[in-house]
């Protein structure tokens, strides 16, 4: 069965490959099939990762995946949210993007709630007008540092520590990462739904 993937991501692509592939999908990305990106114009993982899947799926008439993701800070009311790529405008920065974050924290105060969750949204869909989308959603714990620590990972991980292991999401190899990561819990999900659907 095909499927085609709603992101030109190599890293996602390799992931997702890993765990579809046993399962008899070939994971095609959208790229490939000359599908453009589209607007993430919604205020919601959920709905920004359905229109990604539902625009790929109706290009190319195939099932479709995508996902959306990141940071959601407490003190923010959940901001940066679905603008966690682009926090600190364009072009797209993860060193500006973790500037800004420190430097907005440090506007509230030093007694400031430094909790914040990361989060992942899967969406798969059967076909463009599919009534029932398949809907998996992982979410990570953690606070915000006031400095940046370890050189793993990506995007806002040297600033995001976990304390039952002391160590931030920087500081994690990558199979520990997925092991516990918003990402890794979502696609587990998914798994999970996708064998219970076929
Ligand atoms: P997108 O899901 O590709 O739109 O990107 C979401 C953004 O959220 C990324 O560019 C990062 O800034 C942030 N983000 C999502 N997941 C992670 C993660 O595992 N570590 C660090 N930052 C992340």
């Amino acid at each position: 069965m095909k499927l085609v993937l709603a992101s030109n991501n190599a890293k996602k692509l390799k992931e997702l490959g890993e765990i579809l592939t046993p399962l008899g999908w070939e994971l095609i990305p959208q790229g490939q099939l000359g599908v453009p990106e589209t607007e993430e114009p919604h205020c919601t993982f959920v709905e920004n990762a359905l229109e990604k899947a539902r625009h790929a799926s109706r290009l190319t008439g195939l099932p479709a995946l995508a996902d959306d993701s990141g940071l959601c800070v407490d003190a923010f009311g959940g901001d940066p949210g679905v603008q966690s790529a682009r926090y600190a405008g364009e072009p797209r920065s993860d060193a500006r993007n973790n500037e800004k974050l420190l430097a907005e924290l440090s506007r509230l105060g030093e007694r400031t709630d430094r909790n914040a969750r990361f989060v992942s949204v899967i969406v798969f869909v059967r076909h463009a007008d599919d009534p029932q989308p398949i809907i998996a959603e992982g979410e990570w714990h953690g606070e915000i540092l006031a400095a940046e620590r370890g050189t793993a990972g990506f995007g806002y991980d040297p600033l995001f520590y976990i304390r039952e292991l002391d160590q931030t999401a920087a500081q994690l190899d990558a199979a520990e990462k997925n092991l516990r990561s918003h990402r890794g819990q979502a696609l587990a999900q998914l798994l999970e739904r996708l064998q219970a659907h076929h």
